[in-house]
């Protein structure tokens, strides 16, 4: 190395790659810089913000040469918010950028062979229309230096507030909503929360719309008892208010009372209309390969509390592609793990013998026994509980269980055919890795946010017996960096693996059905 650099420094520097965190690296005399707002191509000069012996921080002031791949982002604040970190990248770029990090994931945190995850891995799935795509937004509230109440999103790193209303994510119908409520909010009053003094009243806004139903939610997170304070005296007139917005099925408030990141308080009380708004998803036959459960529809009910995929047209593409991986025939025993409000679970139930799905709150489970309800399905259990209790509780025969398909229940659900993870960004628990291995079901469908943990899970799983099949990228979250993973993996001990290659008519299949019931 030349030289070293410290802060404040001006440095010119061609981006040569994209970080995992959106930024954009490069290299000066063998020093690498991690540029903020610096996209893949650009040449700019560049001021460090944060200087080590071997790489720097750096904050982009002037661009030099303008890389191809930038495109004019839609958001003026795209920069200080810390939503989107690569709106300035064109999408297609963004699409490869994603391919690469999993399959980088793959390779470095998992220890995969190159040559085998360029086998497996198939491209992306991506938008059609990157913008506009989220169902979902939580909007926190606070106090402007003025006084004024404001809201908007978090600044990357930071909880100060850049107030924005628009967000190009999100549905058009969360700005005149949030419109109306820090209307009212400046009209009667009321405080926003204070993070550092745990007063105010209005914490966070969040709103719902089910794409398909066109049906809208709103919660407000409220400090303090409901019907006590303030907020609340005022009610009917805000809730007239909402009221007129075209879609509006459901208003209630959350109470959280607690000093701490997390956003929903337990509490909820429903103040207008109904406490679940519904949606329908499509799952489609990606590959015309006739496999049982596709071309199907099914209806859901989302509480307030509850997880629900924040792209609904990518999550068709997500669950069809589970599905398919799954490869049921209208027989198997499957586990869905971490199944939120059961939306997995009920896609997999129309085409296997029985379905257990596990999750850890409570209402998202009380939802997803009414989606069973709804939809007619009868062959779908729901157990409420963390995945590394509940699966270990029934492989030890602690959790005394009669099948619902059959009589020899409890020993199909400790060896079940097809186990699916969809955990949170941090994984699985090791336990839950531990007793799928003891399980040895003959497929396991990985459904993954974070290729971090999905590699390091993935390795396991093949240290445990299994091998990598198939591995596909679905693009859930455009201008951000983070990407869903589907991944197949099959038990090297179980029979060759056919399902791949079967190809079942409908026909087959409802008989297939049809005897499984005869047989019950
Ligand atoms: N498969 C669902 C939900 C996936 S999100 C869907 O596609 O909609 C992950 C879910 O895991 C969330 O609902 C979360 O509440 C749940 N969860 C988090 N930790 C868990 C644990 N230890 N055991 C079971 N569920 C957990």
């Amino acid at each position: 190395m030349d030289r070293t650099y410290r802060k404040n420094d001006l440095v010119t520097v061609t981006i040569e790659d994209i970080g995992t965190d959106g930024e954009g690296i490069g290299k000066v005399d063998g020093f690498t810089l991690f540029v903020k707002d610096a996209v893949v191509g650009d040449v700019a000069q560049v001021r460090i913000t944060k200087a080590k012996k071997q790489y720097a921080y750096a904050r982009l002031e002037k661009l030099l040469t303008v890389s191809p791949f930038r495109t004019e982002p839609k958001c003026p604040c795209h920069r200080q918010c810390g939503g989107c970190q690569i709106q300035a990248l064109d999408y297609k770029k963004q699409l490869e950028y994603k391919q690469n990090k999993v399959r980088n994931h793959l390779i470095r945190i998992g220890g995969f062979e190159p040559e085998l995850i360029d086998r497996v891995m198939e491209p992306i799935l991506g938008m059609e229309e990157p913008y506009r795509y989220r169902n979902k937004a939580q909007y926190p509230v606070g106090t402007h230096r003025d006084g004024r109440v404001v809201t908007g999103f978090y600044a990357g790193r930071t909880h100060n507030i850049i107030s924005n209303t628009e967000c190009y994510l999100g549905v058009e119908e969360n700005r005149e909503i949030l419109e109306i409520l820090l209307a009212h909010m400046e009209e009667y009053h009321i405080p926003a929360y204070d993070e550092e003094t745990g007063r105010g009243q209005v914490r966070h806004i969040l709103i719902r719309k089910g794409f398909f139903t066109g049906e809208i939610m709103v919660c407000v997170v409220l400090n303090g008892k409901y019907g006590e304070k303030e907020y609340i005296s005022h009610q009917a007139q805000l809730l007239a208010k909402l009221a007129l917005i075209k879609g509006m099925t459901s208003v209630s408030a959350s109470i959280n009372t607690e000093k701490t990141n997390v956003i929903m308080g337990k509490e909820i009380h429903t103040l207008w209309g109904s406490p679940t708004i519904h949606d329908v998803i499509h799952v489609r036959d990606m590959k015309q390969t006739g496999y049982p459960c596709t071309g199907q529809q099914l209806d859901f009910a989302i509480s307030p509390l509850s997880f629900y995929q924040v792209n609904p047209i990518q999550t068709e593409k997500l669950y069809s592609l589970a599905l398919e991986y799954a490869g049921l025939t209208g027989r198997e025993t499957v586990w869905d793990l971490y199944c939120g409000i059961g939306t997995i679970s009920l896609f997999l139930a129309s085409g296997a013998g029985q379905v257990c799905g596990v999750e850890i709150v409570p209402q998202a489970i009380e939802d997803a026994k009414e989606n069973a309800r709804r939809n007619g399905i009868h062959n779908a259990r729901f157990f409420v509980g963390k995945a590394e209790e509940v699966l270990p509780a029934f492989y030890e025969g602690k959790q005394e269980e009669v099948s619902v398909s059959d009589g020899n229940g409890s020993e199909d659900l400790r060896h079940p055919d097809v186990i699916v993870v969809d955990p949170p960004r941090k994984g699985c628990d090791g336990v839950c890795l531990d007793t799928i291995l003891r399980m040895q079901p003959s497929r396991i469908v990985y459904v993954s946010c974070d290729s971090a943990t999905l590699a390091r899970d993935l390795r396991i799983l093949c240290d445990g017996g299994y091998e990598v099949k198939r591995v596909r990228a679905v693009d859930q979250f455009a201008h951000t960096v983070h990407v869903e993973t589907v991944c197949l993996l099959s038990n090297r001990k179980s029979k060759p693996d056919t399902h791949v290659k079967l190809s079942l008519s409908m026909d087959d299949y409802y008989r297939i059905k049809e005897e499984g019931k005869n047989n019950q």
